[in-house]
């Protein structure tokens, strides 16, 4: 159940994706994020240690308990991340001037910059662009020597020690899981992450390659945050389990004006495959320090809902913000507001979707469409695997869906997928099973007597990949 229901709150169908932090360090603040609406934490690799990682991992589960109620965890790995070397103090980098890179140790200049990448160096050609620290700075490179090339300094001003680097023209020929990725990955699957997030994509072998780690263990969410993506999006799409719009480094590597246009496309593509699609970065960046959102940040928030995603993610909001709690509230009645709207004005919302040829997704499609005609309280998806909740889904039904399924981990998966409540059992008989719901949904309130809903199963029953049928039932 999502701590909507239990609150008796209005029901709200986007999911949220809560990065932790220092600001979300103990069980009570963890506690609150999800109590004002996280169905999904992230633990972002590129900070913090393990020990800190598994205090978090920890906490959640213990918090899943006791509110029972199934949290995912996404173990978000730092991927190919490049920064300079360090730099001296009080550096600033003067527009028009010349300056060399280097990949020795030395502390850096206003001549001369150590960037300890040497994969940059065999990618890098003259005219390709350099930008530091989210892009505030941009050069160009001028010439190339060994292991060494100079860049004119487009946009100047000051760099720190250890600035990030983006390389948005080239593609770098570099594995999308570094050693320290490789340890954390370990860790993550060791520890029970249910998504493991993958920074960096830049080619469909990418995702298959940390597919082959990954194993089974967890399901994969590829970053989309490197032009190179692009070019291949719907393989990636279509090799991954879910996908993140990264609009921090993407809006980086791209021009931020193309921000937007991609990710309407993406959010398009996703769910058109029955893919999550989640909208990432700067969503609510002003609560970082103020209590109050921005009017566009509202408007970027009911946007994401608008296109069609099935989950918003808050970073520094929850990892370190002043008003992390704030901000899980702010945003869930964002999502429901402009939810509310489509229901008023569909045509604001996501497409209808074109049927593909399947079973599957025709049963799925029908299953909607009748709930809908018959202003059914809500479907229900027996899904073992949790497949037929994600093809229901993908049509963005305006009536509640519950996913029934026998596995916690299914459950804990689904947290990221728009609409899906999940409920738990193993029964094996149908009738049984629905009796057993149709009693969780009454105690919900979700439903009363004579209410009419829609099951959509499987027979023979709790077989995976036997989905097949549609019923009316009532309360
Ligand atoms: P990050 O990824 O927060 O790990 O950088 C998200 C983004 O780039 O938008
Ligand atoms: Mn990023």
């Amino acid at each position: 159940m999502t701590s909507n229901t239990r609150s008796g709150q209005t029901w709200r169908a986007t999911k949220i994706l809560a990065t932790l932090g220092s600001a979300s360090e103990s069980e009570a603040q963890i506690t609150q994020l999800v109590q004002a609406g996280v169905n999904i934490v992230r633990m972002n690799f590129s900070h913090g240690t393990h020990e800190e990682h598994l205090k978090r991992i920890e906490m959640v589960r213990a918090i899943e308990k006791k509110l029972s109620q199934p949290i995912g965890i996404l173990a978000d790995m730092q991927g190919p991340k490049y920064r300079i070397g360090r730099v001296v103090d009080g550096l600033s980098l003067v527009e028009g001037s010349l300056i060399q890179f280097d990949q020795s140790d030395e502390i850096g200049n206003a001549e001369r910059l150590p960037l300890p990448h040497p994969e940059i160096f065999k990618a890098l050609y003259p005219g390709a662009r350099l930008l530091m620290d989210d892009g505030k700075l941009a050069l160009v490179v001028k010439t190339l020597a060994d292991n060494a090339f100079t860049a004119e300094v487009l946009t100047g001003g000051p760099v720190l020690s250890r600035k990030g680097v983006n390389v948005p023209d080239i593609k770098l020929d570099t594995d999308v899981l570094t050693s320290k990725d490789l340890k954390d990955l370990e860790f993550a699957l060791d520890k029970g992450a249910d998504w493991i997030a993958l920074s960096f994509v830049q080619s469909v072998s990418d995702v298959l390659a940390a597919k082959a780690k990954i194993a089974g263990r967890a399901q994969l969410m590829a970053k989309i945050e490197k032009p190179a993506a692009l070019a291949e999006i719907q393989d990636i799409i279509n090799a991954s389990d879910a996908i993140m719009i990264a609009r921090g480094d993407l809006g980086v590597e791209l021009d931020a004006a193309e921000v937007p246009s991609v990710q309407k496309r993406l959010i398009y593509q996703c769910r058109k495959v029955g893919k999550p699609v989640v909208v990432a970065t700067q969503m609510l960046e002003s609560m970082i320090h103020s209590p109050t959102p921005t009017r566009a940040e509202a408007t970027d928030v009911a946007g994401a809902v608008f296109d069609g995603a099935d989950a918003v993610m808050l970073s520094a909001e929850t990892a370190i913000g002043d008003y992390a709690v704030e901000a899980v509230k702010t945003m869930a009645s964002i999502l429901t507001s402009a939810e509310m709207h489509i229901k008023e004005f569909p045509f604001d919302g996501p497409a209808p979707l074109d049927v593909e040829p399947s079973i599957y997704h025709a049963v799925a499609k029908a299953a909607v469409a009748l709930a809908q005609t018959i202003e059914a309280k809500a479907i229900i998806a027996y899904s073992a695997s949790g497949n037929t909740a994600v093809r229901i889904a993908r049509e963005r039904p305006a009536i509640r869906l519950f996913v029934s399924t026998p596995e916690l981990a299914v459950q804990r998966r689904l947290s990221v997928l728009f609409g899906a409540t999940t409920l738990r059992q193993a029964e094996s008989d149908y009738e049984a099973a629905l009796s057993i719901t149709k009693e969780t949904l009454k105690q919900e309130k979700v439903v009363h007597t004579n209410d009419a809903i829609v099951v959509v199963a499987g027979f023979p029953f709790g077989l995976a990949g036997s989905t097949n049928a549609i019923r009316v039932e009532h309360i």
